[in-house]
């Protein structure tokens, strides 16, 4: 069954300073912290305008909840928790700082029926995270990560390519690293300069170089191909569109687009595919076949891959649609088929 999101913004409560790149009032779109009967009102009205039955999970994001003083944190998971015991939600989850986590707020949470914990990751690399003014380090995420693992908590981590100070180098090792703690799950948000933050002045002063939306696509898809790869389920790549993130005089730089998700995908496939494509001899035609969920991500974000294929090889192709499970392609010349697999790390097999 489908799950729903009821987001619970609470921008910037409980965070102990502002991170060089983070505006929340502007990514969220909300001010303020809503009362508890803000929180039954908006839980009733998303629940009710569902025309479909699907699973419903409150969640407190935009700020560091588990660090917000505990009466607020109690007042904003008590509608929630009533609502997970009426059946009227099936979930309760929560971003926070990987240093605001110790065994009591994991009871205290757990005592709300909450079970999953999105940690801030944004960088493994301890000298990207003091740039970036985080005031934790790489230990604290691996300690966090451990300790919501004993509690059993579902872990998620977020991940922000392109801080200040990241090179290749580094973002390899901060992937390698998020590959050996195996967060249950990993949202990828490519760095967007912010107005009202410090990095939009150090972005101004010159002395940050924002990535561009090519540069951010390739470093998430480098990221999210390892993640899946490793079993990482990656729920998210870019930030949600708003129509404060919409206007330009608000995204000043770097790598913002609402079509990052596409993006990321169409680089993956696209990658994936042509080089196979590419090892194949000319001659017979070569028929590609995909799943109809899987059609921009096959053929490119507006096509790219189709006419990448159509200038770059020497074979004629034809793209359709077919009883192909999503995430696999199947490439058939004359009487041979491969199966590809694009979130894994086999290559293609002959079937
Ligand atoms: S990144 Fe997280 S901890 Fe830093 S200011 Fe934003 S919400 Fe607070």
């Amino acid at each position: 069954m489908q799950t729903s999101i009821i987001p619970i913004f609470i921008p910037h409560i409980g965070c102990p300073h502002r991170c060089v790149f983070c505006n929340q009032w502007q990514i969220t779109g909300h001010r303020g912290v809503p009362s508890p009967d803000e929180v039954r009102r908006l839980i009733a009205s998303y629940t009710a305008s569902a025309r479909t039955p699907r699973r419903w999970e409150v969640a407190f994001y935009g700020g560091s909840f588990t660090a917000i003083p505990v009466e607020i944190q109690e007042g904003l998971l008590q509608p929630a928790h009533e609502a997970l015991m009426a059946g009227t939600i099936d979930g309760i989850r929560c971003s926070t700082r990987p240093d605001c986590i110790t065994p009591a707020i994991l009871e205290r949470l757990q005592g709300y029926g909450l079970t999953c914990v999105e940690l801030g990751v944004q960088s493994m690399d301890d000298d990207v995270l003091t740039k970036a003014r985080r005031g934790h380090t790489a230990g604290d995420v691996v300690a966090a990560t451990e300790l919501l693992r004993q509690y059993g908590f579902t872990v998620g981590h977020q991940l922000m390519p392109g801080l200040p100070g990241e090179d290749w180098d580094s973002l390899v090792r901060t992937t390698d690293a998020i590959c050996r703690l195996q967060p249950d799950l990993a949202r990828i948000y490519p760095v967007a300069v912010l107005t009202g933050t410090d990095l939009a002045d150090s972005w101004r002063a010159g002395c940050y170089h924002a990535l561009t939306i090519h540069e951010g696509v390739v470093r998430a898809a480098y990221m999210k191909q390892r993640f899946l790869e490793q079993g990482i389920n990656c729920i998210r790549t870019g930030l949600q569109a708003t129509e404060d993130l919409d206007d330009d005089t608000q995204v000043l730089a770097g790598a913002y687009t609402p079509a990052m998700g596409e993006l990321v995908d169409t680089r993956r496939y696209g990658r994936q595919l042509l080089s196979f494509l590419r090892s194949l001899p000319a001659g017979p035609g070569i028929t590609i076949c995909y799943n109809r969920r899987d059609t921009s991500r096959v053929r490119g974000y507006r096509n790219v891959t189709v006419k990448t294929a159509r200038w770059s090889l020497p074979h004629r192709l034809t793209w359709r649609q077919d009883e192909v499970p999503v995430g696999h392609i199947r490439v058939c010349q004359g009487r041979t088929s491969y199966d590809l697999d694009v979130n894994s790390k086999t290559g293609p097999t002959m079937i």
